[in-house]
């Protein structure tokens, strides 16, 4: 941010204090939320289609809405990328990351959960990814981002 979004005046990097108006803005992390679908040892993973990182292995999620729960926004994701109802099980931690918003690093919140699909049949939407596969628990792939490498790990240390 190099410009105030409330009257336009210049303020320079984040944190920042707009000096014309008052406005200030924080640096903040966004949320997001992340489900780990678990089967028979095998976790549900996605293909990237989008930038960044397309092509490679994602665990379906995405950004939380305005006010949307992070829980909510993990159903949600699911029934978006997959077309199926989760239900969530317990938390797999919160993970502070990075992440490219064309070409800005900026910190999110990447909170995680093991879900089990309740309702309906895969329908991966294109958009989301190319294609999607049941990866083993105790062998998983280099993951898109580095903290699903972390929580992967975890799991297999649990498991
Ligand atoms: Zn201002």
């Amino acid at each position: 941010m190099r410009y105030c979004p409330r009257c336009g005046g210049p303020t320079g990097d984040l944190p920042a204090r707009c000096a014309a108006c008052g406005y200030e803005a924080f640096l903040n992390p966004r949320p997001t939320a992340t489900v780990i679908i678990v089967r028979d040892g095998r976790f549900l993973a996605i293909r990237r289609t989008r930038e960044p990182r397309a092509g490679w292995w994602d665990l379906p999620g995405g950004f939380c809405d305005g006010f949307e729960h992070p829980a909510d926004a993990a159903v949600r994701e699911a029934r978006e990328e997959l077309g199926v109802t989760v239900e969530l099980g317990e938390s797999a931690g919160m993970y502070i990351g990075e992440y490219d918003f064309q070409g800005e690093l900026l910190p999110v919140l990447e909170c995680f959960w093991f879900a089990t699909i309740t309702g309906g049949e895969i329908a991966l939407d294109p958009s989301e990814g190319s294609e999607y596969a049941w990866l083993a628990l105790d062998d998983p792939p280099e993951m898109a981002f580095p903290n699903m490498d972390r929580v992967l790990g975890r799991m297999r240390l649990v498991s």
